[in-house]
């Protein structure tokens, strides 16, 4: 079996879950060959001009990267770091994570390389806008669909559905996670968190205990961070600490998320929350809880700190937060990781319900939806869970091989290979 390198990129990182797995179901040369490469890459450059007069040149991505099960699907992050790799690297998880999550979509992903904090709202909906008129060629209702992810959310939805409107005619089904008034699904805005707290809950369950007995760390806490951390408290799990790029804060009698969220508002971060003592997100990832959730950047468990991790469960609510080699040290330490492409699918089957609705013409109530996000992320957990079982593998290459068998059927299907 190859040895994973920690200096490994995004892309290679995921690559290397995809060969071991392919080793693993005994997938054939050819297929492989098609299942690891991308279908189709873009780089537009976005001329931005600011409030001020000058324009800056900005670089957007969209990567499509399998589509045997269905339209393209996947977010589009604004963020410094973004590159043509980390997106194609998140591109390749979303066709992973729709097949888990047996949602009839391939994987995309898009992002714009940027630091929108430095935008002002104007300047974002400009840019949005022009990403939009850019890539509008390659997707559609029926081709590829575009979501949030970091640094975009309901409103960036917004400005892109109305942007390709003007194009295409009234096109709801363009993007998911927009707004409810126009076209959103009730749920979508905490879905992804539900579903982390979902699956969460089936694998302390399966070890014979329950969420009030745990206690949990929750990094990042923008949409995935806060409803997990917020979801996770209803369902009786105590959380004592969370974080966001203004650092992290403790409490280990368990923090009051309403309140917290009252702070945030007020403040712009969690930090400097009163009732709590501060720490660097370094160190909220190596705290004594039971549950560990890094809901922020990727990559932030790698092999300097994967052997300081406590916790025994780390559900994965970012994408790739867990460099190859971390994951074989923390497996080995027996920490359960239940992986990103099975953890945050709850995102993608409710942006599923979302594009459903928006074809039928047709709004579900939000109960409903919570019920069928339920099923879908219970049965996909235990499809895993079972596999891995069956197989003596972990989590992750358990998720990967139903994925892989899952895209190589729909690919053999169509005639691809
Ligand atoms: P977001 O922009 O809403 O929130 C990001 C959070 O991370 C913020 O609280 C921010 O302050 C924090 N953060 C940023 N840099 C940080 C740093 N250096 N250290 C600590 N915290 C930092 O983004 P999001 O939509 O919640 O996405 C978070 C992660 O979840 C990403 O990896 C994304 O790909 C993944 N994800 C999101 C969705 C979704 O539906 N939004 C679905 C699946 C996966």
């Amino acid at each position: 079996m190859a040895e994973p390198r920690e200096d490994m990129s995004a892309f290679e990182s995921v690559t290397f879950f995809f060969n071991e797995v392919a080793d693993q179901v005994g997938l054939d040369d050819q297929t492989r060959e098609v299942l690891s490469g991308t279908y189709r890459e873009i780089r537009v450059q976005i001329p931005l001009r600011r409030d001020n007069g000058s324009v800056e040149t900005l670089y957007g991505y969209r990567v499509q990267h399998n589509g045997a099960r269905g339209p393209y699907k996947g977010g589009v992050r604004y963020h410094p770091s973004a590159d043509l790799d980390e997106v194609r690297a998140l591109a390749a998880l979303m066709t992973w994570k729709t097949a888990v999550a047996d949602v009839p979509f391939g994987g995309a992903k898009g992002g714009i390389k940027v630091d929108p904090t430095a935008l002002s709202l104007t300047e974002q909906e400009r840019m949005t806008r022009r990403f939009m008129g850019q890539v509008s060629y390659i997707v559609g209702v029926n081709r590829d669909i575009m979501a949030p992810d970091m640094n975009t959310n309901a409103q960036t939805m917004a400005w892109m559905m109305d942007a390709y409107g003007q194009r295409a005619g009234h096109s709801p089904g363009i993007v998911t996670g927009k707004p409810v008034e126009l076209g959103g699904s009730l749920g979508r805005d905490a879905a992804t968190g539900r579903g982390v707290v979902m699956v969460t809950n089936e694998a302390v369950s399966d070890a014979g205990t329950s969420p009030d007995r745990l206690t949990m760390a929750v990094q990042g806490f923008g949409n995935v961070g806060s409803w997990t951390a917020r979801l996770a408290a209803a369902d009786g799990y105590r959380v004592v600490a969370v974080s966001d790029v203004g650092g992290a804060i403790h409490n280990p009698r368990g923090l009051n998320i309403n309140d917290l969220m009252d702070h945030l508002r007020d403040s712009g971060s969690v930090a400097g929350y009163p009732d709590s003592e501060a720490l660097t997100n370094e160190e909220l990832l190596e705290l004594d809880v039971d549950v560990l959730v890094p809901a922020a950047l990727g990559e932030v468990i790698t092999k300097s700190n994967a052997d300081r991790i406590k916790a025994q469960w780390v559900a994965e609510g970012a994408n790739h937060p867990v460099t190859p080699v971390a994951d074989r040290m923390l497996v080995d330490n027996g920490v359960v990781v239940i992986p990103d492409i099975l953890a945050n699918a709850g995102g993608v089957t409710v942006s599923y319900f979302e594009w459903t609705q928006n074809i039928q013409q047709f709004s579900w109530e939000e109960d409903r939806v919570n019920a069928e996000l339920g099923k879908h992320m219970r049965t996909a957990y235990q499809q895993v869970r079972d596999y891995g079982r069956a197989r003596s593998c972990d989590l992750r290459h358990a998720a990967f091989a139903i994925a892989v068998e899952r895209v190589a059927t729909a690919a053999h299907l169509r005639g691809y290979v």
